[in-house]
């Protein structure tokens, strides 16, 4: 049949050969030929030495999972026309007995997802062909340690077959003959290895190795495009946010060969320390080897200066490549190598994963350095990477007594201390039984533990290098890890490990410094991060290294983020810590936290059982000092910054005794009989409580109460500005759902700070706003700004009401709903920007409508979310208002939002 032009032209490019497009910058190939892909055809084009190959791209992939595992058709051609360019290329044939042309498939995705994935090597290889590699190379060990792996990789990746039962054969020859290393096996023993591979294959399988190269192939692509949705590589996306409609693009290099002889190897390295992030080049490799060996961790792998030794022609070379990669690339790379008889061949590049400390460290310094700009490097530290800096260290008073008892590598950083447990399955039954922080101790990691991983407060590993598994997921997560721990000899059967003459059992604490490499058996507490240290004056800035990065850093993001920051603080000693972050006001101050204290809440109590207006007022008489007080410590603290204070919001009912011994133990106090109390707890009980009689419905019945806090908020303006301070007080209404509810509450409050400011002669400036929180405010918002000075959106509230979801109850199906992809989010943590987003949106507009000068801000827990934090500034609100600790969270992700809104940089992070 004749294809029309149009047919033709709609014919669809599957296969990139290296070297064929462009990856990086505009344009970036990275979608459809996936990270790996793009790497290896930017370094193709470049002129570096790379394994020729080529890639088959996302698209098919995305194909394969809509056609029930079907490969497109047009792929066959594609693929068979880059074979022959691979065979005319290495003058090799696929198949052929004496020539063989050996390939790897492998797979990547546009985000790399660290050995999640499968990838196979030496493929190519059968019975007739190992012998005319062996021919070829005149090197019999090294085609039957070929074949071996190959077997081992095809079988376990392909077929399934568990690993163990291909290690076992390694070992028992092994031990068979006293030997160490794998290394050391002669030819002869891999021959019989191979002949027990291949039984292994047909007793797991029920069918014979296949010895067809083409059926090998089909077999390994379907196997590759497979692996996108393994178990461990779903739930790696779903930790790491990578949606799982993007597949994986499949690449088909020519191989080379680390393991023939000690003039080969292979290895993977850093252009910078991934853990500190100093400029130092980094890296791991084995001679005589093959590269999953050194990722697995199997073998502990020699530093890369041991190769400046060995082979210093070579080092020279990687070194000059690989920086000219990051400075092609203006980001830390991380890279795998082989050389095969002295020639160097580069086998991925990428960008490298690294701690918040290395990310902190390496955006400044490549600033400095006049490699990236401040708007880049301000994008390359992830908000939760900040958040990692101000993580606990050991209690430095507490950890001088402990002397370590192991060091190993110093994977990533942070302590952690905890109980320990050997296995990921044991981490995951153990945290259901309790709260204690765990340990995961083990010889290696593997992607499998990535449940258990997640769920542990740090990771100890007796083998591997700074590169291996555990290393790599663990940096990626900011939690500390140590690896290649030699001192300790895990007994797995025995549920312990020793290390130098010490037992430790399943169960027992052990503490971990991911800083320093250092194990220490027993618990020793963590305490705040350096940066805090210096914040609060206990050290000085020139004594941290750390601060002063940070303070360069956050220097750089206050310049360039528009929205404000402010903090939620209650007391006193949060607003202090807010304001060392730097905070720039209060954006919530819940006085009901004050009412709880035990000096208060009996008072509290008598008023709310009193039975008149008259007895109430006689009880808030009594609390007004102390609220005042409060007040004035707040205001004190965030002198010459603006304070929002909302007025009483819970129901009143939280305040009363919910037991009948509880009741009577107040009775006796407060000289209420019991009988009376109970009466009113029963009284006072909703149905809904949430929807019931709380926020400014409260203020509404019971106008007393209101007066009451508006007297103490502004007596303590007054009293502090006659002494010559400034004070910005702003009085906030909650849960506001009419204008005239605001109306009403607005009127006490100006009649009261009148009257009060007139007691004192005395002016002060103070702003009464509410808080949007109930939808209709949301809608109606025209009307309620011609009130109102300024809104703040409680977007908890408005999203429990917004969205029919109970705060309270949502954990009962907030997980199934995110796991079943009903939802992305949950709400409640990260702002559903299409639905809750709209009505702050129409909130907003309708709001600044009628008052231009409307003061717009947030202070649902969302303030502190990064996404929702950019959601913020877009939609054009002042400020945002977070938990201190998070202040320099949102402040990076607002700066981010504007850099991001001015579209001048394209990077993404993952
Ligand atoms: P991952 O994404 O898990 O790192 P890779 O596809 O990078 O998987 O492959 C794993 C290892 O196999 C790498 O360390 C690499 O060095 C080695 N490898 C892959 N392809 C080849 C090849 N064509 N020749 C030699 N070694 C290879
Ligand atoms: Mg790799
Ligand atoms: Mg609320």
């Amino acid at each position: 049949m004749v294809k029309t032009t149009k047919e033709v032209s709609k014919k669809t490019k599957y296969v990139y050969f290296f070297g064929e497009g462009k990856a990086d910058g505009k344009g970036t190939m990275k979608d459809l030929l996936g990270g790996k892909g793009a790497g290896l055809a930017e370094m193709s084009r470049s002129g570096v030495s790379v394994p020729p190959g080529f890639t088959i791209t996302t698209e098919v992939c995305r194909y394969f999972y809509k056609h029930n595992q079907k490969l497109p058709s047009e792929l066959n051609i594609q693929f068979n026309q880059a074979m022959v360019k691979l065979e005319k290329l290495t003058n090799k044939k696929f198949g052929d007995e004496n020539n063989p042309l050996l390939v790897s498939v492998r797979s990547g995705a546009k985000f790399s997802m660290p050995g999640m994935m499968d990838t196979i090597l030496n493929l190519g290889l059968n019975d007739k062909s190992v012998a005319g590699l062996s021919r070829l190379t005149g090197n019999e060990r090294f085609a039957f340690d070929a074949y071996r792996r190959f077997i081992q990789m095809f079988g376990n990746v392909v077929m399934g077959i568990d690993k163990d039962n291909f290690e076992e054969i390694i070992k028992l020859k092994k031990e068979q003959k006293g030997l160490k290393e794998d290394t050391e096996l002669t030819a002869d023993d891999l021959k019989n290895i191979v002949e027990k591979y291949k039984q292994i294959y047909k007793e797991k399988t029920g069918q014979d190795f296949p010895q067809n190269p083409w059926e090998q192939l089909k077999m390994a692509v379907d196997a590759v495009f497979k692996s996108w949705n393994n178990k461990r590589a779903i739930e790696y996306r779903r930790i790491n946010k990578i949606p799982d409609d993007l597949g994986t693009a499949c690449n088909i290099q020519v191989m080379v060969f680390g393991n023939m002889g000690n003039d080969s190897g292979t290895g993977v390295g850093f252009t910078r320390n991934p853990a500190t992030g100093e400029k130092e080049f980094y890296g791991e490799y084995l001679t005589n080897a093959q590269g999953e060996d050194v990722v697995a961790g199997i073998r502990t792998p020699k530093q890369i200066e041991e190769l400046q030794k060995e082979m210093p022609h070579v080092y020279e070379q990687l070194k000059t490549i690989t920086s000219n990669l990051e400075k092609h690339y203006r980001d830390v790379q991380d890279f795998e190598f082989t050389i095969e008889k002295g020639k160097l061949y580069m086998l991925q590049t990428r960008t490298g994963q690294r701690t918040g400390l290395a990310a902190l460290k390496i955006a400044v310094s490549m600033v400095k350095e006049k490699l990236i700009s401040k708007e880049e490097a301000i994008m390359r530290v992830k908000p939760e990477q900040l958040d990692q800096l101000l993580h606990p260290m050991f209690d430095l008073k507490e950890r001088i007594k402990y002397k370590p008892v192991a060091k190993g590598l110093p994977a990533s950083p942070g302590a952690a201390c905890g109980r320990v447990m050997f296995s990921a399955d044991d981490v995951v039954k153990e945290k259901e039984k309790t709260k204690d922080p765990l340990l995961l101790v083990r010889n290696e990691t593997v992607p499998d533990d990535i449940h258990g991983i997640t769920l542990a407060e740090g990771i100890l590993t007796a083998t591997g290098g700074m590169t291996s598994h555990a290393a790599v997921v663990t940096r990626g997560m900011g939690k500390p890890c140590i690896v290649g721990c030699n001192a300790i000899i895990i007994d797995e059967k025995k549920q312990e490990f020793s290390v130098k003459g010490n037992i430790v059992k399943k169960g027992d604490w052990i503490s971990i410094d991911g800083m320093t490499g250092e194990v220490i058996i027993g618990k020793i507490p963590t305490g705040p991060s350096e940066i805090l240290l210096v914040l609060e004056g206990k050290i000085k800035p020139e004594e941290s290294k750390l601060y002063q990065l940070y303070s360069t850093f956050i220097g750089w993001v206050d310049k360039v983020r528009k929205l404000g920051i402010r903090a939620n603080a209650d007391i006193p000693r949060d607003a202090k810590v807010a304001r060392l972050f730097g905070a720039e006001g209060i954006g919530l101050c819940r006085t009901e936290h004050m009412f709880f204290a035990p000096d208060r809440i009996s008072l509290m109590q008598k008023m709310i059982l009193s039975e008149t207006s008259q007895e109430r007022r006689i009880a808030l008489e009594k609390l007004l000092p102390l609220q005042k007080s409060d007040f004035i410590g707040l205001f004190e603290e965030m002198e010459g910054f603006p304070v929002i204070i909302r007025t009483l919001d819970p129901p009143l009912h939280e305040f009363l005794p919910k037991t009948k011994e509880a009741a009577k133990e107040l009775a006796e106090k407060i000289e209420i009989p019991e009988e009376k109390i109970l009466q009113k707890t029963q009284s006072l009980h909703e149905f809904n409580p949430m929807l019931g009689h709380r926020g400014c419905r409260l203020g509404i019945t019971y106008p007393e109460i209101t007066e009451m806090q508006a007297k103490a908020i502004i007596e303590a303006a007054c009293e502090l500005a006659l002494k010559g301070k400034k004070i910005i007080p702003e009085i906030m209404i909650p849960l506001v759902g009419h204008i005239n509810e605001f109306k009403n509450q607005k009127e006490i409050v100006v009649r009261i700070a009148e009257e009060t400011m007139k007691k004192y002669n005395v002016k002060i400036k103070y702003m009464i706003g509410t808080m949007i929180e109930v939808p209709r405010a949301a809608l109606t918002s025209d009307e309620i700004a011609q009130e109102a000075e300024f809104f703040s959106f409680g977007t908890n509230d408005l999203t429990q009401m917004g969205f029919g979801f109970s705060r309270d109850d949502v954990a009962k199906f907030i997980q199934e709903y995110v796991e079943k992809k009903i939802l992305k989010d949950d709400p409640f943590l990260t702002l559903d920007q299409t639905g809750i987003g709209q009505l702050i949106k129409i909130s907003i507009d309708k709001g600044r409508k009628v008052n231009k000068k409307l003061d717009i801000g947030i202070c649902g827990e969302h303030g502190g979310d990064p996404e929702s934090v950019k959601f913020c500034h877009r939609v054009g609100m002042n400020y945002v208002s977070c938990s201190p600790y998070r202040i320099p969270i949102a402040k990076l992700a607002a700066a981010q939002a504007v850099i991001e809104q001015e579209g001048k940089i394209h990077y993404t992070f993952k």
